[in-house]
């Protein structure tokens, strides 16, 4: 069945990039209504932005959404992955500005704060979007694919020149909880030679050593250093899941990230929902439903940081 926040979650925290104070309220929403961010700092015209593919503003840094009236809301990736690895279909999201808190710089503080109110279950059944034929983007950066699968698997690959991070492979079945277990406390990483410049041009004024991993060279210079070996692979999956459930529904096939970010898997839903043949709406039977991400997440079971 379709699901909702069983009542509503508040997070406190500053935007990562404009530093200012954001306040953000997950509520419970009917079955169908799909995850919609609302403006609740914007008094008139249409403040609510669905958090839906052809909305996606392709920009570097994070995803930012963006409605008919220009109304935007930023860095909703650590967030879509949270209500997606948590198995929440339906929520409306209050924001006070326009973006999204960076928290801890994972998914982790989300992931606790749905767990902690709770999943109620609607009296309508889950639509996934199948998989039925391979595509793929490539840009100079790197590439992405989906195709045909059991479930939602996951293959990643980063290259950094920074020895610190370097060359690092993941795969992972998303099935029975994985995410909470495995990628949700992965946070934002970057370089200082980045932070300089990013700050210079007035961006990632609200990031701290401490809402992002911070290397330089072969050095981590956040206090306490990695909470993974491979934290840095496993928070592009964790961008990447929060990415794909911008498709607007839970997508059953086999995604690999080479080198890829926000704006590649972007680019990759605009390319299976131009290829009618590469999909279908399935309403999901039992079978398929227990394959769900966020089927199998229990409580105990997300990770103690922050
Ligand atoms: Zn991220």
């Amino acid at each position: 069945m379709q699901t909702t926040i069983r009542s509503a979650a508040i997070f406190d925290g500053v935007g990562l990039h404009s530093g200012a104070p954001a306040r953000m309220t997950i509520r419970p929403a009917p079955a169908d209504h799909g995850i919609r961010f609302k403006r609740t700092d914007i008094r008139l015209g249409n403040r609510v932005v669905p958090a839906l593919w052809d909305a996606v503003e392709i920009t570097p840094l994070c995803t930012r959404i963006v409605n008919a009236a220009g109304v935007s809301v930023s860095t909703i990736e650590h967030v879509m992955a949270a209500l997606s690895g948590c198995g929440i279909h339906n929520a409306l999201i209050d924001l006070d500005g326009p973006e999204v808190p960076i928290l801890d710089g994972s998914a982790a503080p989300f992931v606790r704060g749905i767990m902690a109110r709770g999943v109620r279950h609607l009296a309508a059944s889950v639509r996934a979007i199948e998989v039925l034929a391979p595509v793929e983007v490539q840009t100079k950066a790197g590439w992405a694919r989906l195709e045909p699968g059991q479930g939602l698997t996951m293959n990643f690959h980063i290259d950094f020149p920074d020895a610190a991070i370097g060359t690092q492979d993941k795969r992972l079945d998303l099935a029975n909880g994985a995410f909470v277990r495995e990628l949700c406390d992965s946070r934002t990483f970057c370089r200082q030679s980045d932070v300089d410049s990013m700050q210079k041009n007035g961006l990632a004024l609200g990031g701290t050593y401490e809402n992002a991993v911070v290397v330089d060279g072969d050095r981590v210079l956040s206090p306490g250093g990695l909470r993974h070996a491979d934290e840095a692979v496993r928070h592009k999956m964790l961008d990447a899941l929060g990415d794909l459930y911008t498709a607007g529904a839970p997508i059953l096939g086999h995604y690999t990230g080479f080198k890829a970010g926000h704006a590649l898997t972007n680019l990759l839903l605009r390319e299976l929902f131009a290829t009618p043949e590469a999909w279908r709406l399935t309403l999901c039977d039992e079978r398929l439903a227990a394959q769900l991400p966020g089927v199998g997440v229990e409580r105990e079971e997300i990770p103690a940081v922050a």
